[in-house]
């Protein structure tokens, strides 16, 4: 149901932007009306990893672009999505499976580099939580697994159960007076002092409207170019025996490789194995991401290689060519912000507050985003696939260096 109906903010896409927004501003007060084209959570929100991980992609290309002091603040902001989160699920009793614990792996020397300067960046930042380097033996006998030379353990981050956490906070803003429209697809925004938002079953018009459809929309064209929809794909295996539970993640940590074209995988509540990762394709075949990934798996679990595989799926993840978030105005009153890339748990909960505040009037932090040029690829609407197999391809090759 839609008719003619008016708001004070309306917010296109119900994933984690467009709810964490929603929930953010109807606590506020505001009048909300959140438009859907298919579920709540059906983009990359409801299919993700769950893999809880701090930090803004790309904020080494921030301190490029605008400087140490600027790297500094959005360093400060790493763990705000993580807090949001946690409030969250403790304040609307979100059962979502929230649990913490977290193994950056090393597979080369220089991931041990990288995994010493974070830890090292953690401990000057008086990181409250438990976080310290493996061993190649400890990694190995806590992930039962000799795939790996090291990792970084960190109980600041952790996984959880993303459709529920979504849908969970899709309830908490109606619970304070926000709509929701679902299977509703935008079809045009015309701007103005108060905005038109128009679908097949009626029209929104409102003060302000914040676009959230990350890499699914295609609804204006200055954000074309800036962003590419980059495929990741997830195999849950049948439940693991206690004894399989026992031998390869006893300590129920997520777990993530640091290649760009990167492996990840970690327990559910049932004690399925759900692996994801990135590869070239961009289809969703179950038969064929299951057959894809069933030979990853086994490369790290060989005692995993014959296991039941009960689901595959995939999904499009939002990656700026720069990796930062894109915040920013299509006009006065018409906000938008994606491209949390694969960090969006965390991010897209920042960057829900980060937008409510800018509708509200404080664009302090919505700015320091918004003034980070994006990277232009003319074209790259049209010529996406071409573009993002080669892009794979480059960070394949460098991946393997
Ligand atoms: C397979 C996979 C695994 C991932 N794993 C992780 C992980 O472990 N950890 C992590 O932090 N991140 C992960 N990510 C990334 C993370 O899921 C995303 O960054 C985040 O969910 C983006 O949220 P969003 O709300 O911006 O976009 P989405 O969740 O994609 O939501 C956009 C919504 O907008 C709607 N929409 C689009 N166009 C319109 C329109 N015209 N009208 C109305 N609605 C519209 C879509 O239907 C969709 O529901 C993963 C992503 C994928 C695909």
């Amino acid at each position: 149901m839609l008719g003619e109906q008016t708001a004070d903010v309306c917010v296109i896409g119900a994933g984690f932007t467009g709810i964490s927004t929603a929930l953010h501003l109807a606590e506020r007060g505001y009048n909300v009306h959140v438009i859907e084209a298919n579920r709540v959570g059906w983009g990359a929100s409801g299919r993700n990893g769950g893999q809880l991980i701090s930090g803004i992609a790309g904020e080494r290309n921030i301190g490029k672009n605008l400087g140490k002091d600027v790297e500094d603040v959005f360093g400060e902001l790493r763990w705000t999505g993580h807090d949001i989160i946690r409030e969250r699920v403790e304040k609307y009793g979100i059962k979502c499976d929230l649990k913490y614990g977290y193994l950056d792996v090393a597979i080369k020397k220089r991931h041990l580099r990288n995994i010493e300067a974070d830890h090292e960046r953690l401990q000057e930042s008086n990181f409250p939580h438990e976080s310290r380097i493996l061993s190649r033996d400890e990694t190995q006998e806590t992930l039962g697994t000799n795939a790996y030379i090291g990792a970084l353990l960190n109980m600041g981050n952790g996984h959880l159960h993303p459709l529920n956490l979504c849908i969970g906070e899709a309830r908490a803003a109606v619970s304070l007076g926000a709509t929701i429209y679902e299977q509703s697809p935008v079809l045009n925004i015309e701007k103005g002092s108060r905005p038109r938002i128009g679908t097949q079953q009626g029209t929104v018009t409102a003060d302000f409207v914040v676009l959230a459809g990350n890499a699914y929309h295609q609804l204006d064209r200055k954000l074309r170019g800036i962003m590419f929809p980059v495929n990741s794909f997830i195999i849950a295996t049948e439940p693991l025996s206690e004894k399989m539970v026992a031998e390869i993640n006893p300590q129920d940590l997520a777990v993530c490789d640091p290649n760009f074209v990167l492996e990840y995988f970690r327990l559910s509540a049932d004690k399925r194995m759900l692996f994801g990762g990135r590869f070239n394709y961009f289809g969703d075949d179950p038969e064929y991401i299951r057959k894809r990934h069933r030979a990853k798996l086994a490369r790290i679990y060989p005692q995993l290689a014959k296991i039941g595989i009960d689901y595959a799926w995939g999904g499009a993840i939002g990656v700026p060519i720069n990796r930062v978030p894109l915040l920013g105005r299509l006009s006065p009153n018409v906000f938008y912000c994606q491209g949390s890339s694969g960090h969006g748990v965390n991010v897209t909960h920042l960057a829900g507050r980060i937008m409510a505040d800018a509708v509200a009037g404080t664009v302090e932090q919505f700015d320091m985003f918004a003034d980070v040029k994006p990277f232009v690829v003319p074209g790259a609407h049209m010529f996406r696939k071409p573009m993002v197999t080669l892009g794979m391809l480059y960070y394949q090759i460098k991946d393997r260096l």
